[in-house]
């Protein structure tokens, strides 16, 4: 009876899980395999963790949540942390394995993973599942997908369908007796300090594909919130303005097409209007982003992006370093930044602002930025966070200008300032009227050295009319 490994990357999950299904179709002796890559672990370019404190607090929790999930069916999950190539050829010393099941990637650093475990001459079998659309049911070759997001959205929507999700196993075959399961790490143990979530945050992020599948319950069926997306999305606070499933997408504790057939069913039992509609469109631009990936390669880690386009930018450290810190002294910059730092989490109003801030205003490197997200973000995924900065910086692949007039959106998102003072206290005291721009009190509040509060980074021209 021959073994087979199926090995979990970034589907975490028992639910529609192709590689699963597959192998278990197919073999009798199955045995689930994680590893912890050590090269997701590292720094980035500008010398940020690659993985910082709560992404990995919540990977864990994830793995911990995807062992027990095959426990309950009867298996196990075998766990590694180091070089997934050579933690898998170690295995394999040990275990004859005659085939691996796995999940295939399309990213510069997950690919050369990926190829090095092909160097191990062990037959592998790729599923591809992290898309909503799958990559062979688009309506073009990946090298056509067009250039601008509607016609892309056009496209898929005519003539493409979505997958059904593969049903969740009822049983699996247990894990030999005498393998080594390994343990699963601790934040700590990536050198990395573990840092408890804000009790501020807009929602206390936990990993795993019980806490994803508890969400998508919750904000669809338990509160009908799916019902109001399309006009709470660009809040800001709380747990509900918009649906948090980003949290879980990332690793695969949910699958797209699951959140698809949810919105599905909810507008069969429940209700269909735009809203419901409008979580599926923005499911859509999950995927080209993807697809923009699959098209360009390596070209969205570069400068001039996939625009090929030539800016002049500058690599300020100390200017940056305020940004990153929530100290440019531009209030809705620094809250959100703020929340960043302390949550794992930005809304996306928060995102295009501060990114629009560190581009525009102050042409800072789009890619210090992009980092800076990948170290911090729980929901940090390689193709929606480099193609959304391309994107505001004016090198992706969309014609509209990505100007973000700061004032005018705090006001419009924040009117009365809420926002920001959850984030930066020190601004209590300031009204509605001067609170997103309190240099502008200079007479009393501002200035004044009881008040820890820097004057602005920069204070363009335009954004005096919004005072
Ligand atoms: C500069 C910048 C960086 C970003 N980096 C990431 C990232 O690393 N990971 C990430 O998942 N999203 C990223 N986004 C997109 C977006 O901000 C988040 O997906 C969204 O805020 C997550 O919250 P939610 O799940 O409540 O979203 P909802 O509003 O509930 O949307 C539902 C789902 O649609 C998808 N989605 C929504 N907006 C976008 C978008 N603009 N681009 C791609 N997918 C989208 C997400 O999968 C999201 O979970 C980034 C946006 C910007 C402007």
């Amino acid at each position: 009876m021959s073994t087979v490994i199926v090995w979990f990357r970034k589907e975490l999950r028992i639910h529609d899980n192709e590689a699963l299904v597959k192998a278990l179709k197919q073999h009798e002796a199955i045995i689930p395999f994680y590893c912890f890559e050590e090269t997701e672990f590292g720094t980035t370019k500008f010398g940020f963790e690659k993985t910082g404190a709560f992404r990995a607090q919540f990977l864990i929790e994830s793995v911990q949540n995807l062992k027990d999930n095959l426990q309950k069916l009867g298996s196990d999950l075998v766990v590694r942390k180091g070089n997934t190539a050579e933690q898998i050829a170690r295995f394999t010393a040990e275990v004859e394995v005659s085939k691996i099941y796995a999940f295939k990637d399309i990213h510069k650093e997950e690919v050369a993973v990926q190829d090095k475990v092909e160097q191990l001459n062990i037959l592998i079998d790729y599923s591809f599942g992290s898309a909503l659309y799958h990559v062979k049911d688009l309506p073009h070759p990946i090298e056509d997908t067009p250039q601008v997001f509607t016609q892309f959205r056009k496209g898929v929507e005519k003539k493409s369908s979505v997958r059904a999700i593969f049903q969740t196993p009822e049983k699996l075959p247990t894990v030999g007796p005498n393998i080594d399961l390994g343990t699963i790490p601790k934040v700590e143990d990536f050198g990395l300090i573990e840092q408890p979530i804000d009790e501020r945050a807009a929602i206390m992020a936990k990993g795993g594909e019980d806490e994803a599948l508890k969400r998508l319950q919750h904000y669809f069926f338990e509160t009908e919130e799916l019902s109001y997306y399309k006009q709470k999305r660009n809040g800001l606070i709380g747990s509900n303005y918009s649906s948090k499933l980003s949290l879980w997408l990332w690793n695969g504790c949910i699958s797209p097409r699951q959140i698809y057939w949810g919105v599905k069913r909810y507008e069969k039992e429940v209700k269909s209007n735009q809203s419901t509609y409008w979580l599926i469109f923005e499911l859509i631009w999950r995927d080209y982003f993807k697809f923009i990936s699959l098209k360009y390669g390596n070209k969205i880690f570069c400068q001039k992006g996939i625009k090929n386009k030539v800016y002049k930018w500058s690599v300020d450290q100390k200017k940056f370093g305020q940004w990153a810190r929530g100290r440019t002294g531009v209030p809705f910059v620094d809250a959100n930044m703020r929340e960043l730092n302390q949550t794992g989490f930005m809304s996306n109003r928060g995102r295009q602002n501060v990114a629009s801030f560190l581009t525009n205003e102050l042409e800072i490197d789009w890619r210090m930025g992009a980092e800076y997200f990948e170290s911090k973000l729980i929901d940090y995924d390689v193709a929606s966070n480099y193609g959304n900065w391309m994107y505001n910086a004016g090198v992706g692949n969309d014609p509209r200008d990505r100007y973000f007039n700061i004032i005018l959106q705090a006001k419009r998102y924040d009117e009365k300032g809420k926002f920001v003072k959850i984030w930066l206290p020190e601004l209590a005291k300031f009204g509605a009227d001067t609170v997103h721009h309190p240099w502008t009190k200079q007479e009393d509040l501002f200035g004044k050295p009881e008040l820890d509060y820097p004057a602005p980074l920069v204070e363009p021209e335009y954004w005096k009319k919004h005072y």
